[in-house]
């Protein structure tokens, strides 16, 4: 494990957030917002209102900018969510987790909430000098951004079946060549 399992969790769960944003939105409607919600396992505060979808998606634009942004850019968007959102962090457990930081309670807003999670997961990458980890998916027709948490730095494609897709498009390019020889 290269970061704490929480600040890994959050940069997975704040590139799928800025990812809903490409293409068809995956974030239409309230149901999608509860599945995304289910999905990256979340808990606490969850209205379910078309309020918090649209403040979760407006999210979005700002978290996507720290994948495209040098360091002292990532520095005060991460220094503004925080501000914004009044972060007090906080050593808390819940469920069946370990202690692990909250830096606004859970009663705090959805959208507000993902805010400082992935601000945090991010003052983490830039306090260890690792904000290479913020990527950009290999496939030429992707927008997707990725978190690349392999030992190694070879994460190249995002979760939308971008690596299959190149396969094949290699697989097929390599058969093409080989009829044409
Ligand atoms: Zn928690
Ligand atoms: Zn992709």
């Amino acid at each position: 494990m290269l970061f704490a399992h929480d600040t890994e969790c959050a940069l997975v769960a704040a590139a799928a957030l800025v990812n809903t944003a490409g293409g068809r939105d995956g974030l239409p409607d309230v149901p999608a917002l509860d599945a995304f919600f289910t999905t990256h396992g979340w808990s606490g505060r969850h209205e379910h209102t078309d309020v918090e979808l649209r403040q979760v998606r407006a999210l979005r634009p700002r978290l996507r900018r720290i994948w495209y942004a040098d360091t002292d850019e990532v520095v005060a968007i991460v220094n503004g969510l925080l501000r914004e959102s009044h972060a007090l962090p906080q050593l808390v457990r819940h469920d069946d987790e370990p202690y692990h930081v909250h830096a606004v309670p859970r009663d705090a807003p959805l959208a507000t909430r993902m805010a400082v999670e992935a601000a945090m997961a991010m003052a983490d990458l830039v306090r260890m000098g690792e904000l290479s980890r913020l990527r950009h998916c290999d496939h030429p027709d992707c927008d997707n951004v990725l978190v690349d948490l392999s030992r190694n730095r070879s994460r190249r494609f995002c979760d939308a079946g971008c690596g299959n897709r190149a396969a094949v498009s290699a697989y097929r390019a390599r058969r093409a060549a080989a009829s044409h020889s």
